[in-house]
């Protein structure tokens, strides 16, 4: 039995194979133009063979392209190019394309050095990757999705609990290291079980929208974060201001939620929905114990709640402990 090809199945091969398959000589002569090519370029196997790589198509390819096969030639190595650095070093374009405007195809270009009789070919082998660029486009897109939804709140479309606290940590950390204060604001609407079952869950849901968008229309700078803490309750966090400045924000926090004049017939408060707010302030001035940051701008808002919700309440840090600042704050330098 003959395990040798027979002859002329190699020129099938060549010409069945989905890949563009080009050789050229040591002087840059074509000797290979197989039918993906053909068909691409628009330029017969005929007119091809023989012409000058650089010279067979009506537009100089790249320098980088010649190049590479200038080196292929000249060192034995093969050559990669790029697809991100040249889309379309050739002009080559979509088949069947009844258009008058073709479109030209994204490619991936590989050359390789061919020994023929102590003398050195050039293969350019050229596969389409137009479809796996656009795939690409597509996965990429669909994960930068994923990322927004993992962080922000379906309902209000704020940010959600994980992002805030993640960057919480991160603002603190900074606030600490660079001696800048940091405020935090709990907020939380008041009697909304009485409104959600009074007005239903439906119009509950629109509060809760139109609340987070005008606590959202209170923050001024990049830096500040508004995120849903769960339910009805929401938090912020706003680096670089006066213990005074904070107070006055939560004032506006205040008045931007009653000037919603949404109806809330419910409340033993207000005849609209109102806010409590409780804040807390990080400074560098006196040794305070960053850590309980959030834990006691929580605890201010049940002060709000208690002593009669619809208020403001604020609460100072604790001093750093010993024990504490043994902890969280950095040695003392001598
Ligand atoms: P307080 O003044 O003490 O804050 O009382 P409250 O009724 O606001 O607080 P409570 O924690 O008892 O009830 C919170 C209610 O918020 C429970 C639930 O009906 C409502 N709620 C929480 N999340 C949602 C939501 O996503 N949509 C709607 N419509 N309601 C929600
Ligand atoms: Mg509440
Ligand atoms: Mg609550």
């Amino acid at each position: 039995m003959s395990m040798q090809l027979a002859a002329g199945v190699l020129n099938q091969i060549f010409n069945t194979i989905s890949v563009g398959l080009i050789v050229v000589d040591r002087n840059n002569q074509i000797l290979l133009w197989n039918d993906w090519v053909e068909k691409r370029s628009n330029i017969e196997t005929s007119a091809a063979i023989g012409r000058h790589i650089a010279s067979v198509f009506d537009e100089t390819p790249s320098a980088a392209f010649t190049s590479a096969i200038t080196k292929t030639i000249d060192y034995g190595l093969p050559v990669i190019l790029s697809n991100a650095l040249h889309r379309s070093p050739l002009p080559l374009y979509e088949r069947n394309d009844k258009n008058r405007e073709k479109k030209r195809i994204h490619q991936s270009i590989t050359l390789t050095p061919l020994e023929v009789d102590g003398e050195r070919q050039c293969l350019i082998q050229i596969t389409d990757s137009t479809t796996s660029i656009k795939r690409e486009k597509i996965l990429r897109s669909h994960s930068e999705l994923l990322k927004k939804e993992a962080t922000t709140d379906g309902l209000t479309g704020i940010y959600n609990r994980r992002f805030f606290d993640e960057h919480f940590k991160m603002a603190l950390a900074q606030a600490v290291r660079h001696g800048t204060s940091l405020s935090v604001f709990m907020v939380d609407i008041d009697f909304f079980k009485q409104f959600n079952d009074y007005y239903g869950h439906v119009a509950g849901d629109k509060a809760l929208i139109q609340v987070a968008g005008a606590l959202k229309s209170q923050l001024l700078r990049a830096s500040d974060v508004l995120a849903r803490f769960g339910g009805e309750e929401f938090v912020l966090m706003l680096p670089n201001i006066s213990q005074e400045s904070a107070m006055q924000f939560a004032e506006k926090l205040q008045s931007a939620i009653r000037d919603l004049r949404i109806p809330h017939e419910k409340s033993l408060v207000s005849p609209h929905i109102s806010i409590s707010v409780g804040f807390s302030h990080f400074s560098k001035d006196t040794p305070l114990d960053s850590a309980a940051l959030l834990k006691t701008a929580d605890a201010a808002l049940y002060a709000a709640k208690n002593n009669g919700r619809n208020r403001i309440f604020f609460l100072s840090l604790p001093l750093l402990t010993e024990q504490s600042r043994l902890f969280s704050a950095p040695a003392p330098k001598h």
